[in-house]
């Protein structure tokens, strides 16, 4: 095949490749994108968008076991597992198709295969799209992978990653959950919601470990409500697979040690950057634990060389790679895009209750030395919650105390997930608490808690 050139060239169609592919093309640039499995890479296809659909079946069962609470009746309430997974996989394939629709809106060219860097400007493809291909700049946006534990490798029957927690063939009755990042928890939520017996072990101290221990302490409680266990500081030490179960030994960390028995495990440890079989290590181009280092432009060790996405390190979030995305190719461009700020990423978890949250914990900002003001404002004081019935939760703002600059904003309670993006505006803009106590919230929303907290870091909250 003749080659080709191009002047970008990106390696993986997930989130981060197809929005970097996309501004590249705004941009006047002649651009190529590489997948060798799915367009909207895992993000679309097995990441967030399947989850979020597979919770709102789990919430909308939630809501119809609770119909009486709102003067509703409903009977015979029950759930299809196969329909529950076959509408998350209409979902996943209506976006995946949709950015194949973008790409041609665009003019990407859409490259099928696996690519790797052979020298600098030159990738090869192998499979459908074979060849070998010229860029001037090439981006790499290959993801990342589930993180596996040694000793629990997963088998895809007994021992699953989240590709086969998503699209279970049944519903195991007791499901063990190895770790509480936001996918171990929301597999967790899930499940539990549809009935499952779930415990879930955690290595570090705190579940959802980079949450406010408060806002992290308050999930426990409404975890363990719902009759999910939890083990916190505690490893699972080994498994012992048996006829449709599996016996996890867990070790407690202080020398104790018990078995747990369940139809299914979900390894949810973690995920490590796609940097293999990639040409890196040829080119010389730096990684580091499973990923590529970047600066804060996404630009490698190597000119010409770029990293966005889960593959160039965390938060491993499909915005933050989108960002880095349009971010790299603008500098790419000569324009002089901000870089990217870490502290400014929103987090959310989509599990029943919601948890979000953007900037510095409390612990963290007082780590870093600075004297805070703490704001916190509850669901129950908040007249839209209580019409909801979702009167639980919280709102808790950190704020430097002697400038007053917006330091952090958590949350945990209904719709928190789409609440937070007002904290990050106004972060981004570097508000302080004079601009938030000025705005004007509409009533009656959620949105209200946000004044309130900020409201009470200054002594002024109203309703409560
Ligand atoms: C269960 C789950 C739930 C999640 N929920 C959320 C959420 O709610 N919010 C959120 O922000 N994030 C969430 N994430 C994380 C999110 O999915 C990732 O951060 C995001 O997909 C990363 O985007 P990316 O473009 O860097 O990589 P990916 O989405 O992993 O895409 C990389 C693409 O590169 C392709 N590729 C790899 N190597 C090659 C090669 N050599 N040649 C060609 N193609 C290649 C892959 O096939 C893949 O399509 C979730 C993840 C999981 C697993």
């Amino acid at each position: 095949m003749a080659e080709i050139g191009f002047d970008i060239l990106i390696i993986g169609a997930g989130p981060a490749g197809y929005v970097a592919a996309i501004r590249a093309a705004q941009l006047g640039f002649k651009v190529a994108i590489v997948e060798r499995e799915h367009l909207g890479g895992i993000c679309l296809n097995w990441g967030c968008i399947p989850t979020k659909a597979l919770l709102r079946s789990a919430e909308i069962y939630r809501y119809m076991q609770h119909a009486k609470d709102f003067g509703l009746s409903a009977e015979k309430i029950g759930f299809d597992a196969a329909a529950i997974v076959a509408r998350s996989r209409a979902v996943s394939k209506r976006l995946s198709d949709g950015v194949g629709f973008l790409m041609k809106k665009h003019k990407i060219a859409v490259i099928d295969g696996s690519a790797r860097i052979t020298k600098p400007g030159e990738v090869k493809v192998e499979g459908k799209g074979a060849g070998t291909y010229q860029a001037k700049h090439i981006v790499v946006a290959t993801g990342a992978r589930p993180r596996v534990l040694p000793g629990i490798e997963p088998d895809k029957e007994l021992i699953w990653t989240y590709f086969e927690a998503m699209v279970p063939k049944t519903m195991p009755k007791s499901l063990l959950v190895i770790g509480s990042g936001a996918i171990g928890i929301e597999f967790a939520s899930f499940y539990r919601a549809l009935g499952a017996e779930v415990t879930v072990v955690e290595v570090l101290p705190q579940i959802l470990p980079a949450e406010d221990d408060e806002i992290a302490q308050l999930a426990r409680k409404r975890f363990e409500k719902q009759g999910i266990k939890i083990f916190t500081g505690a490893k699972v030490a080994g498994v012992e697979k048996r006829k449709g179960e599996v016996v996890a030994r867990v070790e407690d960390g202080k020398g104790g040690s018990r078995t747990m028995t369940a139809e299914r495990v979900i390894s949810a440890a973690g995920v490590v950057g796609n940097v293999e079989n990639l040409g890196l290590e040829a080119l010389g181009v730096k990684t580091e634990k499973g990923t590529i280092q970047v600066d804060g432009l996404g630009r490698t060790n190597v000119a010409g060389v770029y990293a966005i996405g889960d593959v160039a390190g965390p938060p491993m979030l499909a915005h933050k790679g989108q960002h880095e995305g349009v971010v790299c190719v603008e500098a790419i461009k000569g324009l002089k895009p901000h870089p990217l700020n870490k502290n400014r990423i929103p987090g959310c978890t989509y599990c029943d209750p919601q948890i979000a949250s953007v900037g510095l914990t409390e612990k963290r900002a007082q780590e870093a030395g600075r004297e805070v003001r703490v704001g916190r404002f509850p669901f129950l004081g908040n007249g839209k919650a209580i019409a909801l019935g979702e009167d639980q939760g919280l709102v808790k703002t950190i704020f430097d105390k002697k400038t007053g600059e917006l330091l952090g904003a958590h949350m945990i309670g209904a719709e928190v997930t789409e609440l937070i993006q007002g904290f990050v505006v106004a972060m981004n803009c570097e508000t302080t608490e004079a601009e938030l106590m000025q705005t004007i919230f509409p009533h009656p929303t959620l949105s209200e808690m946000m004044h309130e907290s900020v409201l009470d870091a200054y002594g002024r909250v109203m309703h409560v």
